[in-house]
Parts: structure tokens; C-alpha cells; sequence
């Protein structure tokens, strides 16, 4: 069996990471996702096990002691991490797992694993950017000035990534989201365990 697949998404807060993601698993539900532990307070529209695991940051520490996590940061004050085991056993299963990390954490992931594929998703504008962080409603003035001060930095090391996609026009996005997947899945190493079986059933 062929492995799967790491692919990584990183982009500034607000620049629609999650919307795109909930898109794409409509398109791709065989797609895995890495669920992060984090430290920071749960949101209202957020159901814990969904996207993260929020944990105490003495939780998160016996994680790192032990070597459990792929990567990890400290985002805005708090803890967010990869927890290892799940993302090694899809890829060994041959699932293709979406992992989503800030430009830190994909950066660590990249040193570990070269083959990762990596997706930076761009706002249209910094000024869009900052009406749909402040349309979503999810965090309090300051919070959102640190959350677009990072932001500038994060967007400054776009170029680390594989793709960069421009979400403006949501549809337009998802597909180009969805267009990488399944690009890859037709790199010539993604198959050739079948190549393989085919010249050996012949001989
Ligand atoms: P992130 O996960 O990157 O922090 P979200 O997915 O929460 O970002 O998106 C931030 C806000 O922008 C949300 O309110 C979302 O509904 C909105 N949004 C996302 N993509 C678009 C788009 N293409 N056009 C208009 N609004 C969008
Ligand atoms: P939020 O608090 O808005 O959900 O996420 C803040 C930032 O943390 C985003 O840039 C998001 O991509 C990033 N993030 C989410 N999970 C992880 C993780 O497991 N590791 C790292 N390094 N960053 C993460």
C-alpha cells in the first residue's frame, strides 16, 4: 500500500482556513484531520474533539515532556499542538491527512517530514482581513490587534510554502484547494505500488 499524504495549511487568522476546510471535506470526506491540542479558551460556536482538543497547559506540558507532539508553538499566549501518533498512523495507512499550523509549526513539520505539502491561504487584502475577523465576532479588540500584528508576519513567510491560495471568492477557493489534493494523489511515487504490482503479475 502506498502512504498517504501530509498536507499542510497555515494562513493568518481570519483568512478562512476553517471555512475552506469545511468545504473541502465535503469534496474530499475520505481526507483525515489532525486534531490539535491547544490551551486557549474555548469559543462558543466550538465543540471540544471537533477541531481541537483544549487541554490545561499542565496537560500540554507532560505532552511535550514526552515527546508526543509532531510540532508545537505558542500562538498569542497559548499552547497549540500536533499530537504525533494519529498523523503517523493515517500516513501509514495510506490516509491523507490535513494538518492545520501556524508558520512556526509548519516549519517544524517540514524539518521532519521534506514530503509534507504545504498550503498558505492568502486574504484578498490586510483590510478584508481585519472586517472578517472583526464579522466573525469570536474575539475581543485586543485580541484581534495581536492576532493581525502576527499576521503580518505570518503572510511575510508565505514563501516557505508549496501553494499559496487567494481566498476571495469562496468557491474559487475551494476548488483550488481541492485541485492540490488531487494533483498529488497523481505524482508518479503516489502509485507506484501499483506500478509495482502490475510488472511483478507480469513476469
Ligand atoms: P480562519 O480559520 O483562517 O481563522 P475563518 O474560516 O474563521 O478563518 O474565516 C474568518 C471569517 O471570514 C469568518 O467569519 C468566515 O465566515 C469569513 N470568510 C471566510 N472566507 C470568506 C470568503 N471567501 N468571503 C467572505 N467571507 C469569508
Ligand atoms: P485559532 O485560535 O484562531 O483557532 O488558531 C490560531 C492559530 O493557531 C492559527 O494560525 C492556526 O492555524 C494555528 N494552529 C491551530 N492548530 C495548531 C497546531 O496544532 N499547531 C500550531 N503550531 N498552530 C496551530
Amino acid at each position: 500500500m502506498s502512504k498517504g499524504r501530509l498536507f499542510i495549511i497555515s494562513g493568518p487568522s481570519g483568512s478562512g482556513k476553517d471555512t475552506l476546510l469545511v468545504e473541502l471535506f465535503k469534496i474530499h470526506p475520505e481526507l483525515k484531520f489532525s486534531i490539535s491540542s491547544i490551551t486557549r479558551d474555548i469559543r462558543d460556536n466550538e465543540k471540544p474533539g471537533e477541531k481541537y482538543d483544549f487541554i490545561s497547559r499542565e496537560q500540554f506540558e507532560n505532552m511535550i515532556s514526552k515527546d508526543e507532539l509532531l510540532e508545537y508553538n505558542v500562538f498569542v499566549g497559548n499552547y497549540y499542538g500536533t499530537p504525533k501518533a494519529p498523523v503517523v498512523s493515517a500516513i501509514e495507512n495510506g490516509e491523507d491527512i490535513i494538518v492545520e499550523v501556524d508558520v512556526n509549526g509548519a516549519s517544524q513539520i517540514r524539518m521532519k517530514m521534506p514530503e509534507a505539502v504545504s498550503v498558505f491561504i492568502l486574504p484578498p487584502s490586510f483590510d478584508t482581513l481585519k472586517k472578517r475577523l472583526l464579522n466573525r465576532g469570536t474575539e475581543s479588540e485586543d485580541r484581534i490587534k495581536a492576532r493581525l500584528e502576527c499576521a503580518l508576519a505570518e503572510i511575510g513567510r508565505a514563501d516557505e510554502y508549496d501553494y499559496a491560495i487567494v481566498n476571495d471568492d469562496l468557491q474559487k477557493a475551494v476548488k483550488d484547494l481541492s485541485d492540490i489534493i488531487s494533483v498529488d494523489r497523481l505524482r508518479v511515487n503516489r502509485n507506484q505500488t501499483l506500478i509495482n504490482s502490475i510488472l511483478e503479475n507480469v513476469r
